[in-house]
């Protein structure tokens, strides 16, 4: 009875320990630097969830002893115009890092304003030299999703090397690099998307399972590897009450309808949390979880950027 008790309830891995780690980390080393890493983050227009990243990026920052600067901009400004500044941060020698704050509107080209980052800077890794950089398996900036993914996998002692890790998703900003990364850390992987037949077979050959689709509580149960460690990288709302009640059981079910009450919606990821904490030996919650770390392998990056460009 103990045992299938035990063996019901994974191991949560929290990602907020893994973030305070990481930033005190480099909160001490910054404090014994000669110089203070300065972020440049853009902002364009009014869209409420950028504003809400941006200021916890500025907040971060300046909690960790870096300089930041917010440079918010007109949701009509011209493709030209932003990429002056692209290029004044660009020559600006105290700038080491520029964050351009995805979405962009419409009108412009997201693309041109990401390749026009100077690589060196790029703290993203969204920059094509960055993202072949990993390709080849060099020491690059990586973005920074995939990038904490690992962290908790490291920091909750994960075997990586030897294991099958399956993602789901080949995003480039989260699919396709978090691929890189496992494979530069001696995983064999693979990866599924929207086109892959048989996926529940596939998933559930996965040690390591990476969910990062878009979709509430996609991964179930049958998609679960027994004992695997799966990470959801999704982040979705769900308004509808009857659907919380099938990935959330009591007491967690209660606050959760007490939040789409009071909100309007609660956060979920691409797992079903219910039937993952039936079936894997480890899981990392949303929120809670790989969230945490995106703002913190950022300031990772930043620093690391401010020290490869100054130190040569
Ligand atoms: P995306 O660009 O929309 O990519 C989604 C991927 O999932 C695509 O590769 C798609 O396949 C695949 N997919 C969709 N439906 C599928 C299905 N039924 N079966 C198998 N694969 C399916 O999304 P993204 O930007 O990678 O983000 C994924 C999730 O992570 C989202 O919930 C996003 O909000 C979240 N996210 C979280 C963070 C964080 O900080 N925690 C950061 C970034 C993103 P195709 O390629 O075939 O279309």
């Amino acid at each position: 009875m103990i045992a299938e008790m035990i063996k019901n309830h994974a191991r949560i891995l929290g990602g907020k320990e893994v973030a305070d780690e990481i930033k005190r980390k480099i909160a001490e080393e910054v404090k014994n630097l000669s110089f203070r890493p300065l972020l440049a983050v853009v902002r364009v227009g009014e869209d409420a969830a950028s504003a809400v990243y941006v200021g916890s990026k500025v907040k971060t920052s300046e909690e960790l002893g870096f300089i930041s600067e917010h440079h918010h901009l007109p949701a009509e400004i011209s493709q030209r115009e932003l990429l002056e500044l692209v290029e004044d941060l660009n020559k600006r020698d105290e700038v080491d890092g520029i964050l351009v704050q995805l979405p962009l509107p419409e009108h412009i080209n997201d693309k041109e304003i990401l390749e026009a980052i100077n690589p060196e800077k790029d703290v993203d890794g969204f920059h094509p030299i960055n993202v072949g950089r990993l390709m080849s398996g060099q020491n690059v900036l990586a973005p920074c999703t995939p990038a904490g993914v690992i962290e908790i996998l490291k920091y909750y002692n994960i075997e990586i090397a030897g294991k099958h890790a399956v993602i789901v998703g080949r995003s480039n900003i989260v699919g396709k690099p978090m691929a890189m990364l496992l494979l530069q850390n001696n995983a064999t992987v693979t990866i599924c998307h929207s086109r892959t037949q048989n996926l529940a077979e596939i998933t559930s050959q996965g040690d390591i399972l990476v969910a990062a689709i878009g979709r509430a509580g996609f991964i179930g149960g049958k998609h679960i590897k027994e004992g695997a460690a799966v990470i959801d990288v999704g982040m979705n709302n769900v308004t509808d009450a009857d659907f919380a009640e099938k990935l959330f059981d009591e007491p967690e079910l209660e606050k959760r309808l007490r939040t789409i009450e009071k909100r309007g919606f609660t956060l979920v990821g691409d797992v079903n949390p219910k039937e993952a904490m039936q079936k894997a030996g480890a899981f990392t919650p949303v929120p809670g979880g790989v969230g945490l770390l995106t703002v913190a392998m950022l300031m990772r990056n930043t620093l690391d950027a401010a020290k490869m460009r100054r130190n040569g």
